[in-house]
C-alpha cells in the first residue's frame, strides 16, 4: 500500500485527487487542511489557535502541524499507507516527516502541476469560507516561497514525480494511477 505525499498548490486539485487515490488503494486520506477545518468547526483548542491564521492564508507553526502529523500517522489505520494532502508545507515540516518515518518511510511525492491561469479559474468558482482574494494569494505567495522549494528537495531523494494536473478529474486520476502503479 502506497506511502503518498501530494504537493501542488491551492487550485490544483489535490484535495480531490487525493480523497480518490486514498480510496482506490484503501488508505486513509490525511488531509492537513481538513484535521484543522474540523477542529475550528468543532471549536477546540487547536481550533481557536489557527482560526485567524487560517482565515489569513498563513501557515499554522511548524510544530503544532508536526504534532498533528505525528499523531495522525500513529492511529493504526496509517501503518501501511497513506495520502498526505497539504504537508509538508515548509522545510522544517519535510524534515520533521522524515525523521518520524524513517528511511525510506515514503514512497512517492507527486508535484501536482496546473499552470497559474488554471488554478485561479478553479478557485473563482471554489467558495470555501476561508477563500477570500487576499488569502488565495497569501497562499499561493506562501507556495511559491516555502512549499516549492520541497519539490527539489523531494526530488533530490528520489521520491519526485510531476504529474498534469490540468484535464477533467477523471483524466488527472488516470494518470496518477499509472504514475503510482509504475512505481510500486
Ligand atoms: P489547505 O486545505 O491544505 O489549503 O489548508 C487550509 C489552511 O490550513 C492553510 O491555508 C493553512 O492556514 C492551514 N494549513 C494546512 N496545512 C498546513 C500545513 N502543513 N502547515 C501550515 N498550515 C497549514
Amino acid at each position: 500500500m502506497p506511502r503518498l505525499v501530494i504537493l501542488g498548490r491551492q487550485g490544483s486539485g489535490k484535495g480531490t485527487q487525493s480523497a480518490r487515490l486514498a480510496e482506490r488503494y484503501g488508505v486513509p486520506h490525511v488531509s492537513t487542511g481538513d484535521i484543522l477545518r474540523t477542529a475550528v468547526a468543532e471549536q477546540t483548542e487547536l481550533g481557536q489557535r489557527a482560526k485567524a491564521t487560517m482565515d489569513a492564508g498563513d501557515l499554522v507553526p511548524d510544530e503544532i502541524m508536526l504534532g498533528i502529523i505525528e499523531a495522525r500517522l500513529a492511529a493504526p489505520d496509517a501503518m501501511a499507507g497513506f495520502v498526505l494532502d497539504g504537508f509538508p508545507r515548509t522545510d522544517a515540516q519535510a524534515k520533521g516527516l522524515a525523521g518520524l518515518l524513517g528511511a525510506e518511510g515514503l514512497d512517492l511525492a507527486i508535484d501536482l502541476a496546473v499552470p497559474d491561469e488554471v488554478v485561479i479559474e478553479r478557485m473563482l468558482g471554489r467558495g470555501r469560507a476561508d477563500d477570500t482574494e487576499e488569502a488565495i494569494r497569501r497562499r499561493l505567495d506562501l507556495y511559491e516561497e516555502q512549499t516549492a522549494p520541497l519539490l527539489d528537495w523531494f526530488a533530490g531523494q528520489d521520491l519526485l514525480v510531476a504529474v498534469d494536473g490540468v484535464g477533467t478529474p477523471d483524466e488527472v486520476f488516470a494518470r496518477l494511477v499509472e504514475v503510482i502503479d509504475e512505481r510500486s
